[in-house]
């Protein structure tokens, strides 16, 4: 059974899903319906701060692929994800929601700087925080960010929301007898190289006994059921 309640989570959405049914760009309708789903899980009391990627704008290890230095490719993805960030704090905003983001690279116009304590404070107030910039560092994702933000602020879980609802055996939509898992332990996801997080990100939740539950974005109601800690999805954890 999934832990009832894990009242202070960090959401992790992923920089597709702000592209709506596109490969690229903001799909303002579909970040809109993002805002509303976290705004009525804050309207229930519970802290959310949010980390967002930003494959929908750009890729470091595409670009580095395609000959550029992976260093900087990783910068600009890490600016990309900012992007994301501004376009769901004014769809928050818009809803009343107050909203701080804070970035790790330094952007004083549109972004406070991490600073952990801070945050905590901001999530105590209720308002939503959102992580931009990854982990200011190349050759890391905003899986592993997400995961190190929630150690730091003490959330009690990482909410993975995802195309999917759920870790399956095998890719559900090229295998229809795919098997979804409810429940895996860290070392079954690393061993079987399970498509949860990458393995980094995985490997400091499992250190750390940090709870993962992966979820359908998508679904109707779903992060407010993901964090009210409802069984949802499939639950990684010790
Ligand atoms: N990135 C990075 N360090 C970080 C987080 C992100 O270098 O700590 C870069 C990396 O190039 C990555 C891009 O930012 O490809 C976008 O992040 P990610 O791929 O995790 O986004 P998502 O897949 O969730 O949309």
């Amino acid at each position: 059974m999934h832990d009832a309640g894990w009242h202070r989570v960090v959401l992790k959405l992923s920089g597709e899903a702000f592209a709506g049914g596109d490969e690229f760009g903001i799909d303002g309708e579909t970040v809109a319906g993002i805002a509303e789903s976290v705004a009525a899980a804050v309207a229930e009391g519970n802290e959310v701060a949010v980390v967002v990627g930003g494959g929908n704008i750009v890729r470091g290890a595409a670009l580095s692929g395609a000959g550029m230095e992976r260093g900087r490719a990783d910068y600009m993805g890490m600016l990309g994800t900012v992007i994301n960030c501004l376009a769901l704090q004014d769809f928050l905003e818009n809803l009343g929601i107050d909203t701080r983001v804070q970035t790790s690279i330094h952007m004083s116009q549109v972004a406070e700087p991490y600073v952990p304590r801070r945050a905590i404070r901001h999530l105590e107030k209720g308002r939503v925080v959102i992580f931009g910039a990854g982990l200011g560092a190349p050759f890391f994702s905003t899986d592993t960010t997400a995961a190190q933000r929630a150690l730091e602020i003490g959330a009690r879980a990482v909410l993975k929301a995802t195309q999917v609802d759920g870790v399956y055996d095998s890719d559900p939509r090229r295998n229809a007898s795919a098997v979804k898992f409810d429940r895996l332990n860290y070392n079954e996801v690393l061993t079987r190289g399970l498509q949860v997080m990458d393995a980094t990100a995985v490997s400091l939740c499992m250190d750390n006994h940090l709870p993962i539950v992966v979820f359908d974005l998508m679904g109707t109601g779903n992060i407010v059921r993901a964090v009210r800690g409802e069984k949802i999805g499939t639950l990684v954890s010790t």
